[in-house]
């Protein structure tokens, strides 16, 4: 039986193919095939969560547009979850001069009004990220 070469502790393996490496200090990869290859799976994974996330965003989004068909709707935050929303993502809040929060995603919002509802609105023109830089 052919023995393994004993590993020494600090030899370093490339981190993509997990070939000993040899030459410089510091150095991660093999070559540089192996460090493009490690750093697209890392852009996978992440791309991964992103795609995710933005399927819930736009579920999220769906589900305001489709309940607000009048533009101004009180529903109940239970009545959201029926339909699958899922109410701790959002893209981004609007807070109002009076301290009120709107939370969005995408273009439509809504606003808590109490424990459980809230009050789904259009998208103001006043709301949009552009009129923020005429301020
Ligand atoms: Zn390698």
């Amino acid at each position: 039986m052919e023995e393994l070469p004993e590993k020494d502790a600090t030899q370093k393996t490339c981190l993509s193919c997990g070939s000993l490496l040899s030459g410089r200090f510091g150095k991660k990869f093999c070559s540089d095939q192996c460090r493009a290859q490690f750093n697209n799976r890392r852009k996978n994974k992440e791309e991964k969560w992103i795609t995710h996330l933005n399927r819930i965003l736009r579920k999220n989004r769906t589900i305001l547009k489709t309940l607000n068909p009048t533009g101004h709707s009180t529903v109940r935050i239970e009545f959201l979850k029926d339909h699958g929303f899922d109410d701790r993502f959002y893209t981004h809040q609007y807070k109002t001069a009076k301290g009120e929060i709107y939370y969005f995603c995408y273009e439509f919002d809504y606003q808590l009004i109490s424990k459980e509802k809230v009050i789904i609105v259009n998208w103001q023109k006043y709301m949009t990220p552009e009129s923020h830089l005429n301020n």
